[in-house]
């Protein structure tokens, strides 16, 4: 473990204390958590009874108040936290993705830095003609499409933002995590039933295809839809015919000039890259960086996990990890060592990532998201050609980019270039969930429809109260 991955645990460890004092948790038993009726703690055979249940559900959440909802999402929170290594361990066994390790890292930042109702506020206008208030309502029950890559924590992302906002939740998981992702809504569900929350506040079905999803879909009880994943899922929820939230996939691009601090550039790629082998769409997908400095950033790059693959290895990984147009699929999410194996490539045991350095700009690592710790390193004459590729290879997804750089100039002008929703300088590209750089944590980036990071405003809709002539006191 670096000094970074410490820190990071560190950090997370105090957020995970602060909030069980908050909770007044004192190692005191906590309440039993009671087996829900109607449908398996939220899983049903029928869709129509699920979303039905949820309907039911959402109305008796609202009904509770929004004292009683932050007890519910703090349960939540807790549930989520006291289960991270072991669905952790479950994601990564029924996927066959990702490491179990950073997915742990990944279950409690969600769990802890997902922001919960404390962001919905009430606003007033005061005028001549009386008073107005803009509140957030709960949209109803929402769809919520979750992906393979990060099965268990959007399940708890969404789950805290969607329900902080008043919302009950139909969960559409995909079809290769469906186990660990209705589990994990079990355990959140059983949470927040102990905590006095009324059943069913989140469903979904124990069978379920694509088909079901499309079902889902057009079903008249559900309200919105959220989609998390690939081009395919975004087509098919814009089509759908309802409002919908749509985090699609994204090829963040790292652009390093020659004023970096090459140690710290390499560090903060090489630990985006290997996030989850890569599995995050926030990840660095492809490194480019300025001739000038590009021998000294490989460098620090191997000084950081990173194996530096020789002309002939990297024709046979590339040949190895892009097949059939697209990256190969039983490659996606693995660790580096297993896929420098497959290319029958020896490398040393400690290797995190592999670096293709020299790659030219139409490469199909570089062109496509690849969700594995290969990472393609494109050398460019000139900062202004570094940007003009990255703006290229990030596709107009709006999704995510990185910079490294000294100049407020560039790092300003890169900005505006590309345009994407995730923007990080100087850090790794998943710094803005909060601990390493400001913000928060969201596993479900808007970038095709806008609504950016989600969370819990995200997931309210509107509305105006106007009272004429009053309660205008001054
Ligand atoms: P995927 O697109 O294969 O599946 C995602 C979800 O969509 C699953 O539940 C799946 O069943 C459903 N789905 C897929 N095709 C569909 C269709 N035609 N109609 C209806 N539903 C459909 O994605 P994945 O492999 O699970 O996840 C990886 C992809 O998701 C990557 O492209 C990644 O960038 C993207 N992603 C984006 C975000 C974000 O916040 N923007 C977050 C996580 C993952």
């Amino acid at each position: 473990m670096d000094m970074d991955e410490r820190r990071i645990r560190e950090i997370v460890s105090q957020v995970i204390g602060r909030l069980r004092e908050e909770e007044g948790g004192s190692g005191l038993p906590r309440p039993a958590a009671a087996p829900i009726a109607g449908g398996r703690e939220g899983v049903f055979d029928d869709l129509e009874a699920a979303i039905g249940a949820a309907r039911q559900a959402q109305k008796e959440l609202v009904a509770l108040g929004t004292d009683k909802r932050s007890e519910i999402i703090a349960a939540m929170r807790r549930a989520a936290l006291d289960s991270a290594r072991v669905m952790a361990e479950k994601a990564c066994a029924e996927t066959k993705m990702g490491n179990v390790e950073d997915k742990v890292l990944k279950n409690e930042y969600t769990a802890t830095l997902t922001p919960g109702p404390e962001v919905l506020r009430t606003e007033t206008i005061t005028g001549d003609d009386g008073c107005t208030l803009i509140e957030r309502a709960p949209f109803g029950v929402i769809l919520a499409i979750t992906p393979s890559t990060n099965p268990t924590a959007t399940v708890t992302n969404n789950g805290i933002a969607m329900i902080a906002a008043g919302n009950a939740v139909f969960f559409s998981p995909h079809p290769g995590a469906r186990e660990c992702t209705l589990e994990q809504m079990q355990i959140l569900n059983r949470a927040l039933v102990a905590a006095g929350g009324p059943p069913n506040v989140m469903t979904g079905v124990a069978e379920s295809s694509l088909r079901t999803v499309v079902q889902a879909m057009k079903h008249p009880g559900i309200d919105l839809v959220s989609a998390t994943g690939g081009a395919a899922v975004v087509r098919a929820a814009l089509e759908s015919g309802k409002p919908a939230v749509c985090a699609g996939p994204g090829n963040p691009p790292a652009l390093v000039d020659e004023s970096a601090d090459l140690a710290r550039a390499a560090r903060s790629i090489l630990r985006g890259a290997t996030y989850d082998n890569n599995l995050p769409c926030i990840d660095e997908k492809v490194a480019i960086v300025v001739e000038q400095v590009a021998d000294r950033l490989v460098e620090e790059m191997t000084r950081n996990g990173g194996y530096l693959a020789r002309p002939d290895e990297a024709t046979r990984l590339t040949e190895v990890c892009f097949t059939e147009n697209a990256p190969t699929r039983d490659l996606i999410g693995q660790d580096a060592t297993a896929i420098l194996e497959r290319a029958g490539v020896a490398a040393p045991a400690s290797t995190k990532c592999v670096i293709l350095d020299r790659c030219p700009p139409e490469h199909p690592l570089v062109q496509h998201e690849q969700m594995m710790p290969v990472l393609p390193v494109v050398r460019v004459p000139s900062f202004d050609a570094g940007m003009e590729l990255a703006v290229q290879v990030e596709h107009g997804f709006r999704h995510t980019a990185a910079i490294h750089s000294d100049s407020l100039d560039r790092i300003t002008r890169f900005a505006r270039a590309i345009n994407t929703t995730i923007f990080v300088a100087n850090a790794p590209a998943f710094a803005w969930v909060g601990v390493e750089a400001e913000g928060w944590l969201s596993q479900t980036i808007a970038g095709p429809t806008g609504q950016g990071v989600t969370d819990p405003r995200t997931w309210t809709r509107q509305r105006m109260i106007a009272l004429a002539g009053a309660l205008r006191v001054v």
